[in-house]
């Protein structure tokens, strides 16, 4: 147990009542913290879909109430009882169900379990890693996964889907950066100049590829892709992969179904690569927090920030559920 004297501190923290969920701001004592080995003082959160879905009460992720939400924050270790930290270690965290069924990122401290730690790396500032984010990760993930797969720059085309999101914004980013002629799939065509400023090559509506499968084959386009929207673009985009080509799928935005065929992967020998970015384990967190702090221009991630105080949070909850919400929101919790 931590020596730790208590801290009053604030945080979003979220009720139910007549299984309607509300938000206020309060001020908690740190004794309220759940048990954990290490007490952070938070400076940055963000906003991510799931966190959106949280703050409006849905999918049941959360299942006790009072509940701190925020799946993701960045801050200084202020006290750890295991040996793996000490004060003053510069940190971030992502998953771990941390916002959902543990208390997260939305408050000044959290106290979580040591494991789940990743040590920031040189040079990137809390803000950033927010700006990042689990988003930002989970695009590392792909980009790592496709490569494990044999993705190489010059092999062609990589289609990003939901380009203009979260996962997509950085995955395009990545991709650009690392070498790969870059496909943004957007709804949102006010999007194309700040998407091209990341690094993409060229854009494809995305009414275009969430059309319903009638041919279980079309023809071969995608060196790659990242598909952060699932359901019929993810179907669509199978069919067009080229021979053994990979999609990584990331999300859901357009929905949980797949209404496809198997023949891609039968006659095209196409990889369908699956991406958690929850249980990731710690190796794979620290080498693509490494990777994204060697291999993201410091200046893009900044280029995607939105800032909002931890009141927005609500509103902009509403905003990401409805796909309106460009790029990454920081939340600066102090
Ligand atoms: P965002 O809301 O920031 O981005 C989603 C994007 O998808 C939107 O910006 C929009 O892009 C597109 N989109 C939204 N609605 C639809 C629709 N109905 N049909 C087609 N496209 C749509 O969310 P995130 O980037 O944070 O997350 C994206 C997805 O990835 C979510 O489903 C999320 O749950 C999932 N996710 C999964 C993780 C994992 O570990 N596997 C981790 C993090 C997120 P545009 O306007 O450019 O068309």
């Amino acid at each position: 147990m931590t020596s730790f004297k208590a801290t009053s501190f604030k945080a979003l923290v979220l009720t139910e009542q007549d299984r309607k969920v509300s938000s206020s701001i309060e001020t908690l004592d740190t004794d309220r913290l759940p048990e954990g080995e290490v007490l952070v003082r938070v400076s940055h959160s963000t906003l991510n879909y799931k966190d959106g879905m949280v703050l409006n009460g849905l999918g049941r992720l959360v299942r006790s109430y009072p509940h701190v939400p925020g799946v993701d924050f960045a801050g200084v270790v202020e006290h750890s009882s295991s040996p793996q930290w000490r004060a003053g270690d510069p940190v971030v965290l992502t998953g771990w169900r941390v916002g959902e069924q543990h208390w997260g990122g939305y408050a000044q401290y959290a106290r979580v379990k040591a494991d789940w730690l990743v040590r920031l790396p040189d040079g990137m500032t809390a803000e950033r890693a927010m700006a990042i984010g689990t988003a930002g990760f989970t695009s590392m993930l792909a980009v790592m996964a496709l490569e494990r797969h044999g993705l190489a720059p010059g092999a062609g085309e990589v289609l990003v889907t939901g380009a203009a999101g979260g996962v997509g914004s950085v995955a395009v980013a990545l991709l650009a950066r690392l070498g790969h002629r870059v496909i943004a799939s957007t709804g949102r065509p006010e999007t194309h100049e700040y998407l091209a400023g990341l690094g993409a090559a060229g854009f494809i509506d995305r009414a275009e590829l969430a059309q319903p499968v009638t041919k279980p084959l079309q023809a071969e386009r995608w060196a790659g892709a990242v598909d952060s929207v699932g359901s019929t673009t993810l179907a669509t985009l199978l069919t067009q992969l080229r021979y053994r080509a990979s999609v990584a799928a990331c999300g859901l935005a357009g929905g949980n179904d797949l209404p496809g065929t198997v023949i891609p992967f039968l006659l095209r020998g196409v990889n369908l690569l699956g991406i958690d970015s929850v249980l990731a384990p710690l190796p794979e967190r620290q080498t693509a927090w490494s990777r994204l702090a060697r291999e993201l221009d410091p200046a893009l991630i900044d280029g995607m920030i939105e800032r909002i105080p931890l009141a927005s949070l609500p509103d902009y909850a509403n905003r990401i559920l409805k796909g309106q919400v460009r790029g990454r929101v920081v939340v600066d919790v102090n």
